[in-house]
């Protein structure tokens, strides 16, 4: 008889022999406790009835599958007064009176069922040794019992859907603990209003800008405050912000085809943007410019000469100095490649350009008058730099700063996240992109600061500020943002508190992502209640 450490067994139970397989250990265990006690009345008797076999699988043992032959006994309950005359000895710590399998290698096919799909985890489970069909570890998992959500004073509530956009369900966060609580079959206002008459103790509800949450707060849980949750609201006003997007970008494109039909003979004057308006440039750094340019030329066209000759780009980046890159760029690009345009310099002259221009526009060209002007307006630069600015519009429109390629790439789709992300987040093309739609546009630039300003409110919690933003976008003249206002209006004591409580209660959108992952890995066609054992237990 022997007691080992590499597979324990409980108190009083013994290994009697091992028989090796192929790819499993039979282990007789054999019980040996001289007394037991009666599940029924608890009394401990040392009367053996009978014994009998029972084969349980087990966790692995090196690699090998393991099977147990139990032999456990019957004993006669001596207590007179007991109804059960004979019964079986328990192992509560190894195995469930009828299960086929230990305790132990229940969790771990509950491990594994939770963390993988039903297929791949039976794959899983005969590769680690323990044999076991899909089924089974789905029966596993639907095995465990149901789990409170236990107090939860902060709820966060949304919906997820179970097909793309066909059917939905209830997610349920508790925002303090960070954890998904519970899931509900639908996105019904009863269905969640009555979760949360179960729950008196919840104090807040974060939820979305929808009625029907909102009245499910009203009626299951009226003790609590609603707050509207900043990941929808953002959500919303990108929304809005694409639709106004949308038509100002048909407005521009529809403008500027029109313009062009009616001066075509005036196409031959250059036209540059405000960004691209500086003075002309001076004599002796112009002609060093085009000294370089020369310089590149030639070199330009002896590396395509050196090319026809079958010379490899390798070797010709050799010869005349030049990277292998560079080579290997000028030869695909197939035309002379022209330097790039430094970057403008800052001057202070560039804040006061548009108005400028404006007063250009209007017949004002008269440099002194005009440096006055600007002068008064804080203006700090010479009298010259205004002088040299003019010098340019001369030869030059700077009127139509519409940049229509720029424009015209984008769909409101994709160019909605210029306007709604954070500007220190835009690399310099993108900066150029946005630059280019709040030109060609002014509706569009006061919508980009407004926009802006709502994010700025959101991230900061600024909810004092609620009130004046509504104020502007009322004046606005855009009626996609005083839409998206209007919302704000009829929800406003919620979306005030998500703009003033530091609760993280954007979290959820988080929990309704981790939920689509799982979704996506397992239960692709399967119940929902499996879906929930999942989520609960697996999180
Ligand atoms: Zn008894």
């Amino acid at each position: 008889m022997d007691r080992t450490p590499l597979l324990p067994l409980p108190e009083g139970m013994f290994i009697s022999q091992i028989q090796e397989r192929e790819t499993s250990l039979l282990i007789e265990v054999i019980a040996t406790q001289e007394t037991v006690c009666c599940p029924l009345c608890s009394q401990a008797s040392s009367s053996v009835h009978s014994h009998y076999h029972r084969t349980v699988a087990d966790v692995p043992c090196g690699g090998r599958q393991i099977q147990l032959a139990l032999t456990v006994r019957k004993f006669f309950c001596r207590n007179l007064l007991c109804a059960r005359k004979v019964f079986t000895e328990r192992l509560p710590t190894l195995v469930e009176p009828w299960a086929r399998m230990t305790i132990r290698l229940t969790k771990a096919l509950q491990s594994i069922g939770l963390a993988t799909c039903g297929k791949g985890g039976s794959r899983l489970a005969t590769r680690l040794a323990m044999s076991s069909t899909r089924q089974t570890i789905l029966r596993r998992i639907m095995d465990l019992p149901p789990l409170s959500p236990g107090n939860v004073q902060l709820l966060g509530i949304d919906d997820f859907s179970f097909h793309r956009g066909f059917r939905f369900g209830t997610i349920l966060v508790n925002l303090e603990a960070h954890r998904i609580i519970d899931l509900l079959p639908d996105r019904l206002a009863e269905t969640s209003a009555d979760w949360m008459g179960q729950h008196r103790e919840i104090t807040l509800v974060s939820r979305d800008g929808s009625s029907t949450y909102a009245s499910a707060a009203r009626e299951g849980a009226p003790q609590a405050l609603q707050c509207s949750d900043r990941f929808h609201l953002c959500q919303n006003l990108t929304e809005a912000m694409q639709v106004l997007l949308a038509r100002s970008q048909a407005e521009i494109l529809a403008v500027s085809t029109t313009e062009n039909e009616s001066h075509p003979g005036e196409a031959t004057k250059r036209h540059i943007s405000v960004q691209e308006w500086r003075p002309p440039e001076p004599s002796s750094v112009k002609k060093a410019r085009l000294a370089r340019r020369s310089g590149r030329y030639a070199r330009y066209q002896h590396v395509v000469e050196l090319d026809r000759q079958g010379i490899p780009t390798k070797e010709i980046a050799g010869r005349l100095g030049m990277s292998d890159r560079t080579v290997r760029d000028w030869l695909k690009q197939g035309t002379f490649p022209e330097a790039k345009k430094r970057r403008k310099r800052q001057s202070d002259f560039n804040a006061f350009a548009p108005y400028v221009l404006k007063r250009w526009q209007e017949g004002e060209h008269n440099g002194l008058t005009l440096w006055k002007e600007i002068k008064k307006l804080g203006y700090t630069g010479t009298e010259r730099t205004v002088y040299r600015h003019l010098e340019t519009l001369k030869q030059a429109e700077v009127n139509v700063p519409i940049n229509l390629e720029r424009i015209q790439k984008f769909a409101a789709t994709v160019a909605v996240w210029l306007f709604v992300r954070e500007p220190k987040t835009l690399n310099e093309m993108e900066q150029a992109d946005l630059a280019a739609f709040c030109e060609a546009n002014t509706a569009l630039k006061r919508a980009y600061d407004l926009v802006q300003d709502f994010f700025t409110m959101v991230h900061k919690l600024q909810g004092h500020r609620l009130d004046a933003w509504l104020a502007q976008v009322a004046s606005s003249d855009l009626p996609e943002l005083e839409s998206f206002a209007r919302g704000i209006e009829k929800d406003k004591a919620a979306v005030h508190l998500g703009l003033t409580r530091s609760t993280n209660n954007a979290q959820v959108e988080g929990q309704v992502t981790k939920l689509k992952l799982i979704k996506r890995t397992m239960y692709g066609r399967a119940s929902f209640s499996l879906l929930r054992q999942r989520v609960l237990y697996g999180m």
